[in-house]
């Protein structure tokens, strides 16, 4: 007998998964999913369960295809599938932290995807390949969740110069071509991006109505800058404030306008761009040395502003920075508000390391929000990055998210704090964590508590010292090289087989960190 309820059917599914995998994976993975649906459709049995981000959609994709497939086989019935629906859409983070990097899949906010299509096991699509059995989006001509990177325009064979179009509608309908997921309620202000964030909150109450026309935001790459352009767009759509929004990076913009040309409709090109209402435009540098796009930018620009349109820009770099534009466009960026976002200060990135962490449905502990907080600070991308990193090794290696995970894994990120710590002061906070006077890791002694305790600071001072060998040895009370290896290979063993030694040398590492901050 099949189950007729969606609840009765996915707790069915959670049975067999919970005996299939660890009780950690489960806890994390399985167990904050519910079942929302289960319809009869074209002879297939669909069963639908929610889940809380993205990043569960992938993790699941990636870890669990098999045995999701044959857990919903035996449950459902061979004409039984499995989709998901993703509640929040989450912006996706640095691919590096990621399982697996993966460009421009498409499924976004409430989209539904089919699981069971990729045959069992096999390796997953490559980026951009389009995933097969994930649904396609509801509306037709949309041009999917933008990726982080700019990828090619979208090009619909009807219309080529209007990529955006929705067609078969009178007035047409521009798709804005914006992520969802990028919206003020999920942007955290801080003093690096107060002034801003105000101007885009103020421009998507009353786009073209502010003095802020354009509005550019500039600052390096990673710190919000295509979030806080795109969710003047999100938020002037939602609540009526604009009929056409657009957000194109001046890649796309580039790539469609040469296109144009070769298709020898630029003017239908360029009346696409002047009916917009909000014409968001990021990353203006690469229009650097393009004259041509330029040239018809700068008449866009001059076309919508007159008529009192929104125009937003962003750029890596003040405006009076940026090169090989030409001086009519650039003094026109200047005309309204340029305004720059810059690094966020420990408060804003602990702010959004909760925030990313709620937003997943996943409890992290304080103490491990404050250790990235404090540790990254290159970056937001950086920062996002760093916890999903370390959310995966958690669900890889099926242990708990702790401050020596957290170490563990975000080793070579947090770098930098290494080259300041010598071979003194680990010879000094090795001894006192081992409890044995400083000096005897430089004497003859080979009693044991001493001969481990120098052999862990050699293995320390390697790593987080740039001194060779020979004078980490001589630090040693004038050892050779070869003793110097001879330890590290000595507790690289040791972390290899014994559990409790590792754990050790975890905390021990943790108290070196912490003493160069
Ligand atoms: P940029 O365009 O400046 O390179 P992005 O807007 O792509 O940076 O931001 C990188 C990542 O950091 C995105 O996932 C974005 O959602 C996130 N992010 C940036 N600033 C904030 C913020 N203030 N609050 C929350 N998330 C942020
Ligand atoms: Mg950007």
């Amino acid at each position: 007998m099949h189950p007729d309820s969606p609840h009765d059917a996915w707790s069915r599914c959670l049975e067999i998964i919970r005996d299939n995998i660890s009780r950690q994976s489960f806890r994390t993975w399985f167990a904050p999913l519910k079942a929302v649906s289960l319809t009869e459709e074209e002879g297939l049995r669909k069963l639908t369960v929610q889940l809380p981000s993205r990043f569960y959609y992938e993790w699941i994709e990636e870890h669990y295809f098999a045995l999701l497939r044959k857990t919903v086989t035996k449950v459902l019935g061979p004409n039984g599938r499995l989709y998901y629906d993703i509640l929040i859409e989450s912006p996706q983070a640095p691919g590096t932290a990621t399982p697996r990097e993966r460009g421009g899949d498409s499924n976004s906010a409430g989209t539904t995807v089919q699981l069971p299509a990729r045959p069992g096991g096999a390796p997953a699509p490559p980026p951009n390949a389009g995933v097969p059995g994930v649904a396609p989006p509801s509306r037709p001509g949309y041009p999917g969740t933008p990726p982080r990177e700019p990828v090619p325009p979208y090009h619909q064979p009807a219309s080529p110069t209007n990529p955006f179009v929705i067609p078969g509608i009178r007035k047409p309908q521009v798709d804005p071509n914006l992520n969802p997921g990028y919206t003020f309620e999920r942007f955290i202000e801080g003093d690096c991006n107060r002034l801003a964030r105000s101007a885009a909150w103020a421009i998507a109450q009353q786009p073209g109505a502010t003095s802020f026309n354009p509005f550019l935001i500039y600052g390096g790459v990673g710190l919000g800058k295509t979030h806080l352009i795109q969710a003047i767009g999100n938020h002037a759509k939602l609540h009526g404030h604009a009929d056409t929004v657009l957000y194109v990076s001046s890649e796309q913009f580039t790539n469609q306008f040469v296109q144009a040309i070769k298709d020898n409709n630029a003017s239908d090109f360029s009346n696409f761009y002047r009916q917009i209402d909000v014409l968001i435009v990021d990353d203006v540098q690469f229009f650097s040395g393009k004259e041509k796009t330029q040239e018809e930018f700068f008449h866009i620009f001059n076309a919508l502003h007159q008529a009192g349109k929104q125009i937003v820009l962003s750029s890596d770099r003040a405006p009076k920075d940026i090169v090989g534009i030409e001086e009519r466009l650039l003094s026109r960026f200047s005309w309204g508000l340029a305004a720059d976002v810059q690094l966020p200060e420990l408060e804003t990135r602990t702010a959004i390391l909760r925030r990313k962490a709620e937003d997943d449905g996943i409890r992290v502990a304080p103490e491990v929000i404050d250790y990235i907080a404090t540790n990254v600070k290159s970056n937001i991308r950086e920062l996002e990055g760093s916890l999903i990193r370390l959310l995966a090794h958690a669900a890889l290696h099926d242990r708990e998210i702790d401050l020596p995970l957290a170490r563990e894994v975000l080793k070579d990120l947090i770098k930098d704090i290494r080259i300041t710590l010598n071979v003194e002061e680990i010879q000094r906070i090795t001894c006192e964590f081992f409890e044995i006077p400083e000096d005897l890791v430089r004497a003859r002694t080979r009693k044991r508590e001493v001969v481990r305790a120098r052999q862990v600071a050699m293995y320390f001072a390697k790593q987080f010292t740039e001194q060779s060998l020979k004078s980490i040895g001589l630090q040693f009370g004038g050892r050779d090289h070869s003793t110097v290896i001879h330890a590290i290979n000595s507790v690289e063993d040791q972390i290899e087989t014994d559990p409790r030694f590792r754990e050790m040398i975890s905390d021990l590492r943790g108290k070196l960190e912490l003493h160069t901050r």
